[in-house]
C-alpha cells in the first residue's frame, strides 16, 4: 500500500499542474513504467536493471561497431472512431520516412545541429520497414485498421489503463507477436478536444532474469501515439510533431529522457547515464537555443535541446548521440533481436569460399557464410544442446554472409546444423560464451 501511494503521488501532482496550465504532455513513458509496475510489482526494477545490462554490454563489447544495419519490422494499428482518426496511408508512409531518416541521421534538419554537438551526433544504423508478412505468414501492407466504440482513449487525470485499451481486441487492435514486430498503435489521446497526451512506450525488459513469458504485460509492448502527430505531412500536427514517434521508439529501444526524469528539486543531479548528453534540469519546450539549466563548470555545454529524447518542438529536434545509439543497438541485440533483420552496408560481401560458422567460441555474435549460394533455396539453422534438445530454430537469409540473431539465451556447448532445402550441409559443435 505504501508503495502504491508512493508511485501514484508524483504523477497526480504532475498532472494537476499540467491540467492547470493546459499544456500538452508529449510523453507519458515514465508514468507508464509506474503503471506497468502497478500491474506487476517488480516491472519498474526490471526495466531499470535491463537498462544497466544494456549499458554494461555496450561499454564492454560495442564501441561504435556499426558494420551492420538493423531493419525493424513494423506494424501500425490505426484505431479510429471517426474518419479523421482513420489516417490516410500517406501519413503513415511519411512517418516511416521520418523514422528512417532520423535513425540514419539523413533528415534534412541535421544541418541545424549546433557545431558543439556535431562530434557526438550519430547515425543509429537502424531502419524500419512496414511488415510484408503477418504473424501467420500471409501478405500484408503492415497497416491494420480497426473501428472502436470508444470516442477517445485519453482521460483526465491521465489514465493509462484506459489508454492501453487500444491494445485490446474489444476496443482496439490486438498486438502482433512482440518478439517479431514493433507494434505502433495510433489513436485519439485527447480529452474533450484538448490534446492531453502525445505518446508513450514500453521499454525493454530483461528476459534473462524473468523469462519473457513471465511478464503479464508483455502483450502490451510497443508504442502508442496520438493520431495528430503521425506523419510529417499531418496538418493537425503540434508540439513534438512527427518526431514524437522517434522519441517513443527511442524509449522502446531503451533510452531515457535527457534530463533524467528527476523532479525540479533534484534537477541537475539526475542523469540519463549518457556521458555525451549534457545534464539538464528538466524537460525543455519550444526551441530555446541559449538554454543552459545545469552549469557544472565554466565553458559547460548548453542543454542539448536538439536531442530527440527532450520535449523541445519537433522542428528543433534533430539528433541522437553516439552513446544513445550504442545503447539502442545493445538493447536491440540483447532484448529485441527477433524484431530485426540484419544487413551489411555496401560494399556487399565477397562470395563465401566455405560454408562456415564463426567464431568458436561465440562471445559476441555468430556469423554464417554460405558457399555455392542458391538464392532460391530455403536455408535453415537448428541448434541442439548436449542433451539433444532443440534450443533454437530459425530460417536464414539467402545471402553469402549473415549474423544469426536471438542466441543470447544459449550457454555452453551446442550442436549447430545448417540445412539447405531440408538437407544438412554443415554440422559444428560450438561453444557459447555470450
Ligand atoms: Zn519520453
Amino acid at each position: 500500500m505504501i508503495k502504491k501511494g508512493f508511485f501514484l503521488l508524483p504523477f497526480v501532482l504532475i498532472w494537476g499542474s499540467i491540467s492547470a496550465q493546459n499544456q500538452t504532455l508529449p510523453c507519458a513513458t515514465n508514468e507508464y513504467i509506474k503503471h506497468l509496475d502497478n500491474q506487476q510489482l517488480g516491472t519498474q526494477k526490471n526495466i531499470e536493471e535491463t537498462f544497466f545490462d544494456a549499458k554494461r554490454f555496450s561499454n564492454i563489447k560495442f564501441k561504435n561497431k556499426k558494420d551492420t544495419i538493423y531493419t525493424i519490422q513494423v506494424v501500425f494499428h490505426v484505431v479510429y472512431s471517426n474518419s479523421l482518426e482513420n489516417l490516410d496511408e500517406d501519413y503513415i508512409t511519411s512517418q516511416m520516412k521520418e523514422l528512417n531518416e532520423c535513425f540514419r541521421r539523413q533528415n534534412p534538419d541535421t544541418i541545424d545541429t549546433r557545431e558543439i554537438f556535431l562530434p557526438v551526433a550519430a547515425d543509429a544504423g537502424i531502419e524500419f520497414e512496414l511488415a510484408k508478412l503477418d504473424p501467420d505468414g500471409n501478405p500484408t501492407n503492415g497497416i491494420i485498421r480497426k473501428n472502436t466504440p470508444i470516442p477517445t482513449f485519453g482521460q483526465f487525470p491521465i489514465n493509462l489503463t484506459n489508454a492501453d485499451r487500444v491494445k485490446e481486441s474489444l476496443y482496439g487492435s490486438e498486438i502482433w507477436d512482440p518478439d517479431r514486430y514493433l507494434n505502433i498503435w495510433v489513436c485519439d489521446l485527447s480529452v474533450s478536444g484538448f490534446d492531453a497526451l502525445l505518446g508513450y512506450a514500453y521499454p525493454p525488459t530483461n528476459a534473462d532474469n524473468w523469462g519473457s513469458n513471465s511478464f503479464t504485460t508483455r502483450n502490451k509492448q510497443g508504442v502508442v501515439v496520438h493520431y495528430k502527430v503521425v506523419g510529417k505531412n499531418n496538418p493537425l500536427s503540434l508540439s513534438t510533431g512527427s518526431k514524437t514517434l522517434v522519441h517513443e521508439v527511442g524509449h522502446y529501444l531503451g533510452l531515457r529522457h535527457i534530463w533524467g526524469d528527476g523532479s525540479r528539486n533534484q534537477g541537475c543531479n539526475v542523469d540519463d547515464y549518457m556521458d555525451d548528453t549534457p545534464n539538464s534540469r528538466a524537460a525543455s519546450n519550444g526551441c530555446s537555443l541559449g538554454q543552459n539549466t545545469c552549469i557544472n563548470n565554466p565553458g559547460d555545454l548548453p542543454d542539448m535541446i536538439e536531442n530527440y529524447m527532450d520535449y523541445s518542438d519537433g522542428d528543433c529536434q534533430n539528433m541522437f548521440t553516439e552513446q544513445q545509439v550504442v545503447q539502442m543497438r545493445s538493447n536491440l541485440i540483447l532484448f529485441r533481436s527477433g524484431i530485426a533483420t540484419v544487413r551489411y552496408p555496401a560494399p556487399p560481401p565477397e562470395p563465401a569460399q566455405f560454408t562456415s560458422l564463426y567464431p568458436n567460441p561465440v562471445v559476441e555474435s555468430l556469423t554464417l557464410t554460405l558457399a555455392d549460394l542458391d538464392e532460391e533455396a530455403d536455408y535453415q539453422i537448428e541448434i541442439t544442446n548436449m542433451l539433444g534438445q532443440i534450443v533454437f530454430v530459425s530460417k536464414l537469409e539467402s545471402v553469402s554472409s549473415q549474423t544469426i540473431l536471438g542466441l543470447n539465451a544459449l550457454r555452453g556447448m551446442n550442436v549447430c546444423k545448417v540445412f539447405k532445402k531440408g538437407e544438412e550441409i554443415l554440422t559444428e559443435k560450438i561453444l557459447f560464451q555470450l
